[in-house]
């Protein structure tokens, strides 16, 4: 017998087959036993998700002779019953009720004449013809129109299934006159759970981690994890000659990012190693492994730790349950505050990510930054660790913060002695905590005794080295920014360099605006969100566009305070030149929130999701 692929031979052939829809096929068997089939359905959703499979259902039940003979049966079973000449018809692809027609390759005006006059004829057995339309989105505005009439009017034999992903494109016309049906992302456990069916059925044993592993990458698809299921068991099955298909296999077929290397990161983090954190970030490029990908798991990786932290329980997180109790156990290394920070970082370094062309080096920094807004949170974790390097005997001479690339000499160029603790956030924005007495030491100034792996401290030899690929005069090719940085943190000492970087005044800008709002200064914050930093000065003047004008007159009124907010906040000593940017006002006034809408609604898949869903609208 011939090979045939999974979503095929498992596909659903009645209503209870069909995976995690209920809600709609429930409905739909309510209809069938009230005799209300309607002319036009529409099924969107995601793909893979069971809506063509529901169609073909539908057209088989409605057809189904024990079904229109069998009140009784139709009651109480209301499922195609396999057996009659129409099922057997429609089981073995014979059955001439029901058209397919893609509108992915027929979506000319043409291509819907012929569907109309074909839909003029009625059925010689059985008692509806149903059409589905597959794609439907794809259809011209013409080809729509061409149909419309067909929809106001239709031949009592004809049912009309239209299945689409993006019901958004979707014509109000033609919506309006069918019935409405979105089908769910089918649940983790449900995907797995069917997995699991198969490989009983085709007598595999496999890992219940790696059934779990083959559905979390279908994220939702059921089609997608049979056809990841076909290709895990060709590639793992052969090679032992026995049924049996393991976790190791699987996670290496997949290039799976396994969950170790996540909780590595905030080992690092916990840690303050920076040189175990590069290294990760090496292991990631040479495999091939995508950064963005690797975020996103990242983030998902933080997201379970929050969940252990306001739930105190791992029930909502989808890993097996080993996995689980070590999420339990390293949750407490960190604290929320910081896991949202490093959260917030890292969905912005995810933004950010997809404009540049250097991402490993992107991909480097953004790591080595966790270390930085990790700090401080993990003495409990890094307690034994720090125990070791009691002897030395490097305190920090103030509250200031460790050197990082990031922060390079803030606390060498401090203006002013320390603030007094009061101050309601450190620069990061996170509540202050104490310094462990052993804390690493602030600056180069106080020298590297530990060598590379100082905790707390950024090996630069590597990160340099890490760009020693650009040849030998690699710093130039570094992006301008990012080369200060590295000069500077090199000799900071030398009188002359730059007072700060735009770019570390950009990131920190966010966190800058919250803590004004935690001083109660509010309306200053929101004439800040009609500005934008636009340069600094080597010698620390930061420049500041505002787009308002109003906004402009009272930044300019509260200059000075705006001014000593940043210096305290940045702790280095920048002056504030606030400018008016007429173009960009001219600009956004005639673009007018409206505008802006509706070129969202055009280009924004989300906002376009809103609006077409949920019937979203401005609210202005
Ligand atoms: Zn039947």
């Amino acid at each position: 017998m011939s090979y045939q692929v999974i979503a095929r031979k498992y596909r659903p052939a009645r209503f209870a087959d069909i995976t995690a829809q209920e809600h709609i096929t429930g409905t739909i068997q309510n209809s069938l036993r009230m005799g209300r089939v309607g002319h036009g359905y529409i099924f969107s959703g995601l793909r893979g998700v069971g809506k063509t499979t529901a169609a073909r259902v539908f057209a088989k039940a409605v057809n189904c002779e024990r079904m229109i003979e069998d009140p009784k049966y139709l009651k109480e079973v209301t499922e195609p019953c396999g057996e009659c000449e129409s099922c057997r018809d429609f089981d073995a692809g014979a059955s001439l009720n029901i058209s397919e027609f893609d509108a992915a390759s027929n979506n000319g005006v043409d291509d819907i004449r012929l569907l109309r006059d074909n839909v003029r004829y009625g059925p010689q057995k059985g008692r509806y013809r149903v059409y589905i339309i597959d794609e439907v989105h794809m259809l011209t505005t013409a080809a729509f129109n061409a149909f419309l009439k067909t929809l106001e009017e239709p031949p009592p034999h004809a049912i009309f299934i239209f299945a689409t992903t993006e019901l958004h494109k979707i014509p109000a016309t033609i919506a309006s006159r069918c019935q409405r049906f979105n089908f769910k992302r089918i649940p983790l456990d449900r995907i797995q759970g069917q997995l699991q069916q198969i490989c009983d059925a085709e007598g595999i044993t496999a890992d219940a981690d790696a059934l779990q592993l083959v559905a979390r990458k279908a994220q939702g698809s059921m089609r997608d994890a049979q056809s990841i299921l076909d290709q895990v068991i060709a590639f793992a099955l052969d090679s032992e000659g026995e049924r049996v298909i393991r976790y190791e296999k699987v996670a290496d077929l997949l290039s799976y990012i396994d969950d170790e290397h996540f909780f590595m990161v905030t080992e690092a983090i916990a840690n303050a190693d920076a040189a175990a954190m590069l290294d990760l970030a090496g292991m990631v490029n040479r495999n091939g492994y995508d950064e963005q990908d690797f975020i996103e798991k990242l983030i998902e990786h933080f997201r379970n730790f929050l969940i252990i932290h306001n739930l105190r329980s791992s029930k909502l997180i989808e890993r097996p349950e080993p996995v689980k109790e070590r999420y339990q156990r390293d949750a407490l290394r960190l604290t929320p505050q910081a896991i949202m920070a490093m959260t917030d970082f890292l969905m912005q370094t995810q933004r950010e990510l997809k404009f540049y062309a250097e991402h490993q080096f992107r991909f480097e920094l953004a790591l080595l930054k966790l270390i930085e807004l990790g700090r401080g949170t993990s003495q409990m974790a890094t307690a034994p660790a720090d125990e070791k390097k009691k002897p030395e005997p490097v305190t920090p001479p103030s509250a200031s913060a460790p050197a990082t690339p990031s922060k390079p000499a803030a606390s060498a160029r401090r203006p002013k002695a320390a603030p007094a603790p009061e101050s309601s956030a450190t620069p990061s924005g996170l509540p202050p905590v104490p310094e462990p007495p052993t804390a690493p030491p602030a600056g180069r100034a106080a020298a590297r005794p530990q060598g590379a792996k100082a905790a707390g401290s950024i090996d630069f030899g590597s990160w340099k080295q890490s760009f020693s690929k650009f040849g030998s005069n690699a710093d130039q090719h570094l992006p301008a920014m990012n080369r200060q940085r590295v000069e500077e943190s090199a000799d900071h000492a030398e009188s002359g360099a730059p007072v700060a970087v735009l770019e570390q005044l950009r990131m920190e800008w966010g966190r800058f605006l919250e803590h004004l709002s935690a001083r109660g200064l509010q309306v200053l914050v929101s004439h800040l969100h009609a500005s934008e930093l636009v340069s600094c000065s080597p010698s620390g003047v930061v420049q500041l566009g505002c787009c308002r004008k109003f906004s402009y007159e009272e930044l300019q009124h509260d200059s000075a305070l705006l001014e000593s907010e940043l210096a305290e906040f940045y702790r280095l000593p920048l002056k504030l030149a606030v400018r008016y940017d007429a173009e960009r006002d001219a600009c956004t006034r005639e673009k007018s929130v409206f505008t802006m809408f509706k070129e969202l609604s055009e280009t924004n898949e989300l906002v376009r999701y809103l609006i077409s869903d949920f019937g979203a609208e401005l609210a202005y």
